[in-house]
């Protein structure tokens, strides 16, 4: 046996790799520890979405490098976006690394791993994925209760501030039998919620070439399945989610009631900057579509602060919209130029660090009052929810627990364990949670 410490940075995409890459390496005796100190193998598995993440991996890299000089059998590995964009990078900043692969390298992993432990120095970046069927491979999930698969990766639709079509290529959908498989076989394990994972989540099927191949289609067969379990599905481009998805998630009673729809600018000149195929109103029409038809459901999105150009009336834009449409919660950033991609060429509508923080606090300041907000609709209210943790604090049992519509709740109780659904009274609401006591 020995050990593997994986460090994951970024999105849930990358979690769920790193849950493939430790499920293939257990093939091959490695036994995941939460100790890097104690490992026999250490692998970054790295996110460049930002250069702050980037920044972070060679950081880490850096450490691991002291440590293999007093012991040179340590193994070094890096993977994901970053690897796959900057191996000369990584090959030059840190010659000590063992194992160099791309995401699309991850289940090569059988063969790369034997090289190196014949000492081989090894880099496999290609950029077009090797597998056929993900099924072949196991997976060590990490979470008890919930359990992501992957449906389609890359993305088509070029953003301008955005990486992700160079690192993770064109977007390629998984046959829905082999997802389905995937699903049976969480179902099985005792898993009680599946997310359906992509970049562009509801561009599901389009490359599949066959019109029944749909996000809506998948939904509603993995609906069908038996037991006890609810699904979720992220990420939403706000102009592919269609009038069928839409009553698919109404349709099917295991599907959460929850929508996370990208806005990235409350005014239409910086989405036509920013090359994102919608403009402020029809944003405002799907969300209003959404809320019509589900009164419960919470819709959260994300925005970038300081993008290239952006005028102090067209953030105020993204203030008003944020309001306006009431979002529940939303992840913010400030514009980070990254390499390959056009707005990084804009440099003479660059605005300053110090402009893009404000504006970023600016944001997170209206996030926090919608989210109060929001939490205190659901006061009074009955949520069911999935428990995900159990804290213990002087005595009494207090349950981590998430709603369909993503809402945290905590709440005593005595009688319910980690991956039980329970009925909740909402009766407190702050920022970031709600508290309630359990009913029926
Ligand atoms: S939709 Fe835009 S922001 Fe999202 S992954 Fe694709 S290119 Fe990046």
């Amino acid at each position: 046996m020995k050990n593997l410490y994986i460090e994951t940075l970024g999105c849930q995409m990358n979690k769920s790799d790193s849950e493939r890459i430790s499920g293939i390496l257990s093939h091959f005796g490695y036994v995941e520890t939460d100790n890097e100190k104690e490992a026999d193998m250490l692998i970054i598995n790295t996110c460049s979405i930002r250069q702050l993440a980037a920044d972070k991996a060679y950081s880490k890299l850096g450490v691991w490098g002291k440590w293999k000089k007093t012991r040179p059998e340590l193994k070094i590995g890096i993977c994901g976006c970053v690897a796959q964009q900057d191996k000369e990078s990584i090959r030059q900043r840190a010659p000590y690394v063992d194992l160099i692969f791309g995401t699309h390298n991850i289940y090569e992993l059988p063969s790369l791993i034997k090289r190196i432990e014949n000492n081989e120095k090894v880099c496999a970046i290609t950029n077009k994925p090797v597998v056929k069927n993900q099924n072949d491979f196991k997976i060590e999930r990490k979470d008890s209760v919930n359990a992501w698969i992957p449906i389609i990766e890359g993305c088509n639709n070029f953003c301008t501030y955005c990486v992700v079509p160079f690192t993770r290529g064109r977007e390629r959908s998984r046959k829905p039998d082999e997802i389905i498989e995937e699903a049976k076989n969480i179902i099985k394990d005792g898993f009680k919620e599946i997310t359906l994972l992509g970049q562009n989540v509801d561009s599901y099927g389009k490359d599949l070439n066959d019109e029944n191949i749909t996000l809506a289609n998948l939904l509603r067969d993995l609906n069908k399945l038996e037991g006890n379990f609810r699904i979720r599905f992220v990420t939403s481009y706000p102009s592919d989610i269609t009038d069928d998805l839409i009553s698919a998630v109404e349709e099917c009673e295991k599907v959460c009631k929850y929508f996370h729809i990208p806005m990235q600018s409350g005014n239409s000149r910086i989405l036509k900057e920013m090359n994102r195929r919608y403009t402020k109103e029809e944003y405002y029409q799907i969300v209003k579509k959404i809320r019509t038809r589900f009164p419960d459901v919470t819709i959260t999105s994300d925005f970038i602060a300081g993008f290239p150009g952006e005028t102090e009336e067209e953030f105020q834009d993204t203030l008003k919209a944020i309001d306006e449409l009431e979002l529940d919660y939303s992840n913010t950033a400030a514009y980070s130029p990254r390499e390959f991609t056009k707005a990084a060429k804009m440099t003479d509508k660059f605005l300053s660090e110090q402009v893009k923080y404000e504006r970023l606090e600016k944001l997170n300041e209206k996030n926090r009052e919608v989210c109060l907000k929001s939490n205190e609709k659901f006061i009074g209210k009955i949520l069911n929810v999935l428990v995900e943790g159990v804290t213990v604090k002087d005595e009494t049992r207090v349950l981590n627990s998430r709603a369909g519509n993503n809402k945290i709740v905590h709440f005593e109780d005595n009688t319910k364990n980690i991956g039980d659904f329970a009925n909740v009274k909402i009766t407190k609401a702050q920022t970031w949670c709600l508290y309630g006591e359990p009913v029926g």
